[in-house]
């Protein structure tokens, strides 16, 4: 630990060997400016397929007009936020930046995204699991709430660097409160970067803990455009978080990590009008998540349908080799959960349009009534 830094710096947690770390120097480093540009050795004109030459630059590193939206989108200052190829590029970064290769740990609380202990594993860093608590016997509203005196506890005990929360979770659909969060963050302050995963954030009640960063430095946050903003393939992903970490970030990531027309139609998506399209489509999916949770409730052939703050309900059924096979004839892929913690009789079902909702819910009554 870079003990140099005033007590709770979150730069303080990044590898000791990466002190003074510069990272690649690209040819867009700032700072230079004329009228012809040799320094990249760059083509001299356009490829003929690229018409009016927008691809023949490398590009910015960190689009200054990208950066600036997603700042405003997610209310943070635009140094505060570093804009990757999708979130799960954010996840490896952080890890890499965090963990001695070979040494360190981080902390997942199971079932939930599968990234966090895949980019720990390729960086030879240990995943200690603290599995969430599953009120399902006692049908308590608190439904996966994470066991925060457990990773307390596992986090002072061993030597964890990143604690990943996922919130709403990913499968479970259970978002976390904040207090809870700032408080774990506060009893780890100098030894672990809590990181609070809001792909789903814009389906949920909850605010985003992107608020807490000012009081508690050591959290971050990760947002993506991939969900409700319906940009999967363009692989647009945020980092939040103080901005020291987020320029240790930088100096880790890809010289030139966006490809620029992901950049350009990323900035489309985030003007008034596309947003406001955004914002009707998250209600549609908010509308439409209540109902088919509402009708799947009703089967015979559901166990539990899980409430959910994302897009996608968490389904556990009487007989769940029957469920998927029966989803899988009517032409619906869902995801298979059997294999995840406490998950054997779950399936993950993403609420679609409502024509496709209507399907599912169709070959679930099917289910029932062939039992
Ligand atoms: N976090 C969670 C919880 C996710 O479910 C996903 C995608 N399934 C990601 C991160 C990765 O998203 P992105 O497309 O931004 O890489």
């Amino acid at each position: 630990m870079n003990a140099s830094l005033r007590e709770g710096d979150p730069v303080r947690l990044v590898r000791a060997d990466l002190a003074g770390f510069g990272g690649y120097a690209s040819a867009r480093t700032a700072g230079l400016d004329g009228d012809t540009w040799l320094n990249a050795n760059e083509s001299p004109w356009p490829n003929a397929a690229d018409a009016d030459g927008a691809l023949r630059r490398y590009p910015e590193p960190q689009p200054a007009a990208l950066r600036a939206l997603l700042a405003e989108l997610y209310g943070c200052d635009a140094d505060r936020l570093l804009v990757g190829r999708g979130s799960d590029e954010a996840i490896d970064l952080l890890v890499r930046a965090l963990c001695r290769p070979g040494g360190d740990a981080v902390l997942i609380t199971p079932p939930t995204f599968g990234m966090y202990a895949v980019s720990a594993r390729l960086h030879g860093t240990a995943v200690i699991e603290v599995p969430l608590l599953d009120t399902e016997a006692s049908r308590r509203e608190d439904w996966f709430k994470a066991d925060f005196a457990a990773i307390r506890r596992a986090a002072t005990a061993g030597p964890v660097k990143i604690v990943f929360l996922c919130s709403p979770g990913n499968p479970t659909g259970a978002a976390l409160p904040l207090s809870e969060v700032e408080a774990l963050a506060h009893s780890l302050q100098d030894r672990a970067l809590v990181v609070v995963d809001e792909a789903y954030g814009e389906f949920s009640e909850v605010a985003s803990a992107a608020s807490l960063i000012d009081r508690q430095p050591n959290i971050a946050v990760l947002r993506t455009l991939s969900k409700a903003h319906a940009l999967a393939g363009a692989r647009i992903g945020s980092v939040i978080a103080d901005a020291g970490l987020i320029a240790v970030l930088r100096r880790c990531q890809a010289p030139y990590p966006l490809p620029a027309p992901c950049i350009e139609v990323a900035c489309r998506t985030l003007d008034a009008e596309a947003r406001a399209r955004t914002d009707a489509g998250v209600a549609v999916v908010l509308a439409e998540r209540e109902r088919l949770r509402a009708a799947l409730a009703q089967s015979a052939a559901v166990r539990r349908a899980y409430p959910s703050q994302a897009n996608f309900l968490l389904v556990r059924f009487h007989d769940p080799d029957a469920a998927m096979d029966r989803l899988l004839d009517a032409g619906i892929v869902v995801r298979d959960q059997r294999a995840a913690t406490g998950l054997g009789d779950a399936l993950r079902i993403t609420v679609g349009t409502p024509e496709q909702n209507n399907r599912v819910i169709d070959a679930i009554n099917d289910l029932e009534s062939t039992q």
